[in-house]
């Protein structure tokens, strides 16, 4: 939206001063919008500044966005120990919502490009770890679901003592547990198997998201990369060797966009009284019959050696329970 380009080398006007924020560069955007490094004239330091699109459903997003980080700010983290973004104000300017933040630096997409995709050490991959974890135990404390929790929300916070460490951005997407709307949501490689096969969902969707981040800082590239939704799920199945069980797919409301029902058979002396069926996955024919267009499972290409020191081990049958840290149940040298 060139629109939104011109927002730089201009002034972003708060109406409680004018002037206050001087735009620096772009930061990033999204498709909530742009986000800005901006010279706070007020305070006399950086500070990044999201400008939300002017329409109404993304205004309406970035209230949502507003209201959750400023609960776990000041209600669950008000002394900023566990890993998650300082909102610092927001305000209205010419129908876009602007909301500003705490300076960050490089998300962990860009420390993992700069890396070469070839993985971080260890070393890192462990803090990195252990600090997104605590974020997601406040999180599901407030009952909160982050639902978009990918590389590029994760960034590294400037070095306190040469220390390194990281925090949670972009609630824009998230929402209450209990009050879930939305059925499309996370990013496709970090999609959870509750929302691909159309399952109720809990904070437990940004557990799987986090096993995903985990082996993907690990390893250096996405664990389910995927064209499509098909070809992610094909990819969990193979890695966790074998598909979710017939009772969770006849739950499950997507269940036939991967799978073709086999078979009904009303169980004889059991303990069922319902009827059970069946299902095995589509083949990419039948996926390419229904769509049209063929799906694309790319070759693995993971650096050698690093893929195989992963041990995956996933209980589909505990889909949201909320234990997916099983998921990868350990790294050698942990
Ligand atoms: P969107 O909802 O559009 O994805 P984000 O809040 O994720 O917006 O911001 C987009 C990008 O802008 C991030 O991936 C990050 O690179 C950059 N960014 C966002 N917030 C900050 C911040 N506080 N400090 C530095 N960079 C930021
Ligand atoms: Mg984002």
């Amino acid at each position: 939206n060139s629109d939104l380009i011109l927002y730089v080398n201009l002034e972003l006007v708060n109406k409680k001063s004018d002037r206050r924020y001087i735009v620096e560069e772009m930061l990033g955007q999204g498709t909530f919008g742009q986000v800005a490094k901006c010279w706070d004239a007020e305070t006399n330091s950086y500070v990044a500044v999201k400008v939300i699109k002017n329409q109404p459903a993304f205004y309406q997003q970035a209230i949502m966005e507003v209201s959750l980080l400023s609960m776990l700010n000041d209600k669950f983290d008000p002394d900023d120990q566990h890993h998650i973004v300082r909102m610092l104000d927001f305000f209205p300017w010419k129908n876009h919502l602007c909301i500003t933040f705490e300076m960050l630096g490089h998300n962990l997409y860009e420390l993992l490009k700069k890396n070469n995709l070839r993985g971080l050490q260890l070393q890192f991959v462990r803090t990195f770890s252990r600090q997104i974890l605590d974020a997601l135990i406040v999180m599901k404390g407030a009952g909160i679901i982050h639902c978009d929790l990918k590389p590029e929300n994760i960034l590294i916070t400037p070095k306190v003592n040469s220390a390194a460490g990281v925090k949670v951005i972009d609630f824009g997407s998230a929402c209450m547990e209990g009050k879930t709307i939305y059925s499309y949501i996370q990013s496709r490689y970090y999609r959870s198997p509750e929302v691909l096969l159309g399952y109720p969902y809990t904070t437990a969707i940004d557990m799987w998201s986090f096993g995903c981040i985990v082996a993907e800082l690990y390893i250096g590239l996405p664990l389910f990369p995927g064209a499509s939704e098909y070809d992610v799920l094909s990819r969990m199945i193979e890695i966790v060797g074998g598909q979710p069980p017939d009772d969770l797919l006849r739950e499950a409301k997507n269940t036939r966009k991967f799978f073709k029902h086999v078979g009904s058979i009303y169980p004889g002396n059991e303990a069922h009284d319902g009827l059970c069926s069946s299902y095995r996955v589509l083949t990419e024919d039948e996926v390419e019959a229904r769509d049209s267009k063929k799906p694309k499972i790319g070759k693995w290409y993971f650096p050698r050696g690093r893929l195989d020191r992963l041990i995956f081990a996933y209980p589909w049958k505990n889909l949201n329970e909320g234990n997916l840290p099983g998921f990868i149940s350990s790294i050698h040298n942990w």
